[in-house]
C-alpha cells in the first residue's frame, strides 16, 4: 500500500469514526407530552373550533404549536385544562392561515402580563409574510402582515426559518418542506405575491415540528399543506429515517378521494406509522379510512378532540368523545 493510499485511508477512518459517535449520541427526547388545545371537537367545557393548537412538552420544555382561529379558545381552553403558557417562550407558527394564528396576539398579551418573556419567540418558515390575495379581491388575506409590527412592538420577535433547525435536543421545525410528491393538500384559490411575481399560493411555508424519540419520530402538523408523505420524508430525511411514532394534527385531506388516500396510506406505510391523532382539516371519515388503510386500531388511531393528549410510552389519552 502506498503513503498515499494509507494516509486516505486514515483520513477516511478520522472521518467515520465521529460520524458514528454522533449518530449514537444524538439526542432524543426522553419526556414528552401533546395536549390538543384547538380543534373541531371538544367535549365538557372545553370549546371546539375549525383550526388548530397544541401544547408540546418535551423535556420539561414547552412549545406553543399554532393558536387555533378565534382570539380566545386557545386561552379559554388552557383555563378549562388548567394549562398555562406564562412560563412558554416559543411559539411555533405552522403557516399563515387565519385558523392557525387566529389567538396569537392575544395570547401573547395575556401571556406577557405575568412574564414579558412569554410567548416571545415566534418560529414561522421563509414565506410565511408573503401577500396573499385571493376572495374578495384587493384584500390582504394575510393577517400576520398587520401583526408582525404589533407583536413586535410588545418586545416579540419572529425568527424566520429557510431550512430545518433543531430548537432543542430532539426537537426540531422542518422549515419549508421540499415537494416531492405532488400531493395538493390544500383548498381554494389563494395568490401568493413572491420577489418573482404572482402565483397559485402552494404555501410555501408550511412547516412541522419533529421530535425524535427512542420510539421513533412524533410529527406535529398544523395542516399539514406540504403534504403528509412529503413532510414524513422531509422529517426522516433531516432528523433520522426512524418509524414514525406518531402523527399528530392536521393533514388536510378532508375532501380527498379514496384513490389519493390509498396512496397516502401506502406511502406513510413505507415509513411506519404507530399512532395517528388526525384533528382538524383531516376529516373524519379519511381518519376512519386511514386507520383502516394503515392497520391501526381504536387506541392508535382517533379524531383529534380538544384535551387530548399523546403521551411517550402511553401512547393516546382520547377524551371519551373521540374513541
Ligand atoms: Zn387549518
Ligand atoms: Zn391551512
Amino acid at each position: 500500500m502506498t503513503t498515499h493510499k494509507v494516509k486516505a485511508l486514515l483520513l477516511g477512518l478520522a472521518m467515520a469514526i465521529p460520524c458514528a459517535l454522533a449518530a449514537a449520541d444524538r439526542p432524543s427526547v426522553r419526556a414528552l407530552k401533546i395536549t390538543v388545545l384547538s380543534t373541531m371537537l371538544a367535549d365538557g367545557d372545553e370549546l371546539g373550533e375549525w383550526g388548530f393548537a397544541a401544547l408540546v412538552e418535551a423535556d420539561g420544555k414547552k412549545i406553543l404549536f399554532d393558536t387555533g382561529a378565534k382570539t380566545d379558545v386557545v386561552q379559554k381552553n388552557l383555563g378549562t385544562l388548567e394549562l398555562s403558557v406564562a412560563e412558554v417562550t416559543d411559539v411555533v407558527l405552522s403557516h399563515w392561515h387565519w385558523d392557525h394564528i387566529g389567538g396569537f396576539m392575544a395570547l401573547r398579551r395575556e401571556a406577557m402580563k405575568k412574564d414579558p418573556t412569554a410567548l416571545a419567540r415566534t418560529h414561522v418558515a421563509a414565506g410565511f409574510f408573503d401577500p396573499r390575495r385571493g376572495t374578495p379581491p384587493g384584500i390582504e388575506l394575510n393577517r400576520m402582515i398587520a401583526l408582525r409590527p404589533e407583536y413586535e412592538a410588545t418586545g416579540g420577535k419572529f425568527i424566520v426559518h429557510e431550512r430545518a433547525v433543531e430548537l432543542q435536543p430532539g426537537v426540531w421545525l422542518t422549515g419549508p418542506v421540499p415537494r416531492k410528491h405532488p400531493e395538493r393538500n390544500w383548498s381554494g384559490d389563494t395568490r401568493v405575491i413572491t420577489a418573482s411575481g404572482e402565483r397559485e399560493d402552494t404555501l410555501a411555508d408550511d412547516m412541522a415540528l419533529v421530535i425524535d424519540t427512542r420510539d421513533g419520530l412524533v410529527i406535529v402538523t398544523g395542516c399539514g399543506h406540504a403534504g403528509v408523505v412529503n413532510i414524513v420524508a422531509h422529517a426522516r430525511a433531516v432528523v433520522r429515517p426512524a418509524r414514525v411514532h406518531a402523527l399528530i394534527g392536521g393533514v388536510h385531506l378532508f375532501r380527498a378521494s379514496y384513490e389519493t388516500l390509498k396512496w397516502t396510506a401506502a406511502k406513510l406505510s413505507e415509513a411506519g406509522v404507530d399512532h395517528l391523532i388526525g384533528a382538524h382539516c383531516t376529516g373524519i371519515e379519511t381518519v376512519w379510512r386511514l386507520r383502516d388503510l394503515l392497520g391501526l386500531d381504536r387506541t392508535r388511531c382517533v379524531v383529534g378532540a380538544v384535551g387530548q393528549t399523546f403521551e411517550l410510552g402511553n401512547g393516546i389519552d382520547a377524551r371519551t368523545i373521540a374513541k
